[in-house]
């Protein structure tokens, strides 16, 4: 009898928390890790390439499914796929933060920034790319580099910007707008701007890893020490972006090297927001790319056997991974919209909707 009276009130507690009952606990920061193109299966090839072992698996404390179709198609691109994310609207595929009808949708970057956060990206693609762009740029097509350029620069909410596409900018409208410039990596950790645009190399599209080097890790941390120090909180996305092209090009090696590059990047984030305590990561991906599926175990190479059965996205949902204080939010199946209001929510931001 005594017993019960110790167990009974742990019950009743754990049993409210799991149905819902208990509003979860609220971050003061938000990381939102995205593996353009990254399947359950491409991080799988990582795990196994990398002898059993994944940072994201480690980590995650709630893990959900996302369904990625955009508002025109069955099988979405990285431009609505990321539209979603940033704006809770599913749009066409092409379209960079705005409605289908070319509406433009306040993002959550700019909700954040106008409650007075930080805001930033980091990314290894070009910054005008579709996924980076749809948080600060507004335009009908995912192709307008130079207008999506443009809208990036003349946009206030980034305090920081990581990635790569100099030749697209025009470094003086940087500068004029606040911004101090850096080119490589070293140059970027010394980069000590109050708004810092660090890019990656003087290409349009950074190298494949690893020869670019930790550019995604040393950004991402580089990122997160800078945005830190606003007491009102910060939201930081950070992209993964060539897994994704390794697999359009079925390059196995490619991908597998992306995948880890992305997965050492969020082991450090994860470390990061596991001492802050007040920092979520979200970690998904927009789509999944290339149909992968592991037929075997290629034990003298160390790695999967791996298949490709397209050159295209698909239409596979995709695993969310969630850590830190409202990860418990992210469970469940939804679509892809989702993340952006759950994010909002947690944020104490206001939805138009
Ligand atoms: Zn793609």
């Amino acid at each position: 009898m005594k017993l019960w009276g110790i167990v009974l009130p742990f019950v009743l507690v754990f049993n409210s928390v799991a149905a819902g009952n208990l509003k979860p606990r609220k971050p003061k920061n938000i990381i939102l890790m995205i593996g353009d193109g990254t399947g359950l299966v491409h991080l799988y090839a990582a795990y196994t390439a990398k002898g059993g072992q994944l940072n994201i698996f480690d980590y995650a404390k709630a893990v959900g499914i996302s369904i990625t179709a955009s508002l025109n198609d069955y099988i979405t691109d990285s431009a609505a796929g990321a539209t979603a994310f940033s704006t809770g609207q599913k749009t066409n595929n092409g379209i960079i933060g705005m409605g289908s009808d070319s509406t433009t949708l306040k993002t959550i970057a700019e909700s954040a920034y106008e409650n007075g956060m930080s805001t930033g990206v980091v990314v290894t693609c070009e910054l005008p790319h579709a996924t980076p762009a749809s948080f600060y740029a507004h335009q009908p097509s995912r192709k307008k580099y130079k207008a999506i350029a443009a809208d990036i620069t003349q946009n206030p909410a980034a305090t920081i910007m990581v990635g790569g596409g100099l030749p697209y900018f025009d470094t003086n409208a940087l500068k004029k707008a606040g911004y101090c410039v850096s080119i490589g990596i070293n140059a970027m950790q010394q980069n000590t701007g109050a708004r810092q645009i660090c890019f990656i190399d003087t290409l349009k599209e950074p190298l494949p890893a690893p020869s670019r080097g930790p550019a995604l890790e040393t950004g991402s941390m580089h990122a997160i020490s800078k945005l830190s120090k606003n007491k009102k909180g910060f939201f930081l996305m950070i992209e993964g972006s060539q897994i994704d092209w390794g697999a359009h090009n079925n390059d196995s090696a490619h991908t597998i090297a992306e995948a880890i590059d992305f997965d050492n990047a969020a082991g450090e984030v994860l470390a990061w927001a596991k001492k802050d305590k007040n920092t979520l990561v979200v970690i998904t991906a927009d789509h999944e790319c290339g149909g992968l599926t592991l037929h075997g175990y290629d034990a003298k190479n160390k790695r999967p056997v791996m298949h490709f059965s397209s050159g295209h996205h698909t239409a596979e949902p995709v695993p969310v991974y969630a850590f830190g204080p409202g990860a418990e939010l992210f469970s469940g199946v939804y679509q892809n919209t989702a993340i952006y209001f759950k994010m909002m929510k947690l944020l104490n931001l206001q939805t138009d909707k």
